[in-house]
């Protein structure tokens, strides 16, 4: 049985204050039917992580080199030693505005991996993709190339967030069909490559205008093992619904 997984990605959102304030209100209500977590700003990691006992704290994209000249990023074992286990990539905005490559996640996916940390490694083809029907090549050329030389039992413990870009903080999600099939192809990419136990475990989330009216029918769909959600997650009351939702 894969247990479900609920991120919140925040995005370029909340203060260091704002997002401690959230974590603290948000530990209460968990439960243990999913896991809960949010992936909050690099200057919030810190305080976030030595508030949160059962909510994971994620960061959003990380440098795949240890140490360098890299004026701006974050290694992965600076996310380590502030306790952050949990990480995001390849995120389709990252992918369109900060050149990010399936080469460049693969290479990020290693090093978290390496850290024991788990990536939320992200797909998604964009809307004129989808028009001309290449969604599933999209999709498995973009598994293929982010999984690429890693192993089974560590794709096996990864998160795969498929985000269909069109439905990102558009309010136009996909239809729980159209997600379960999506899904259902990432599970069977990782199945090609990597086999039946790392494809069965493996936790498939959708992301894209996911809200608390809408959550529990992708939930229920057989290749859907959670959630990445943007513009929900934000607001406390929006996310305690989610919770309960998933109860
Ligand atoms: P929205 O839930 O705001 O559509 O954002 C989805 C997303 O990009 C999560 O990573």
């Amino acid at each position: 049985m894969r247990k479900p997984i609920i991120v919140g990605n925040w995005k370029m959102n909340k203060t260091c204050s704002e997002a401690v304030s959230f974590v603290n209100a948000v530990e209460p209500m968990l439960h243990d039917a999913a896991e809960y977590g949010i992936g909050a700003t690099f200057t919030a990691l810190k305080d976030c992580t030595a508030v949160a006992k059962n909510l994971i704290i994620a960061a959003q994209n990380c440098h795949f080199e240890d140490t360098g000249a890299y004026t701006g990023e974050i290694s992965v074992p600076m996310l380590a030693d502030i306790g952050v286990t949990h990480c995001i990539i390849g995120h389709s905005e990252r992918r369109q505005m900060f050149n990010e490559t399936d080469e460049t996640v693969n290479k990020k996916a290693k090093r978290l991996i390496d850290a024991n940390i788990t990536p939320i490694f992200c797909i998604g083809e964009t809307e004129a993709q989808f028009d001309a029907g290449e969604t599933e090549n999209v999709i498995r050329t973009q598994v293929t190339g982010g999984l690429a030389n890693l192993c089974g039992k560590c794709v096996a413990n990864m998160v795969i967030a498929y985000e269909p870009i069109w439905a990102i903080g558009t309010g136009k999600s996909a239809t729980k069909e159209i997600a379960q099939n999506c899904c259902h192809i990432v599970r069977d990419q990782v199945r090609v490559l990597f086999g039946d136990d790392a494809a069965n475990a493996v936790r498939v989330q959708y992301g894209g205008s996911v809200k608390p009216d809408n959550i529990k029918e992708y939930m229920a769909m057989e290749d859907i093992d959670g959630a990445l959600i943007g513009g929900a997650s934000l607001k406390v009351e929006s996310f305690e619904e989610i919770i309960n939702a998933t109860k």
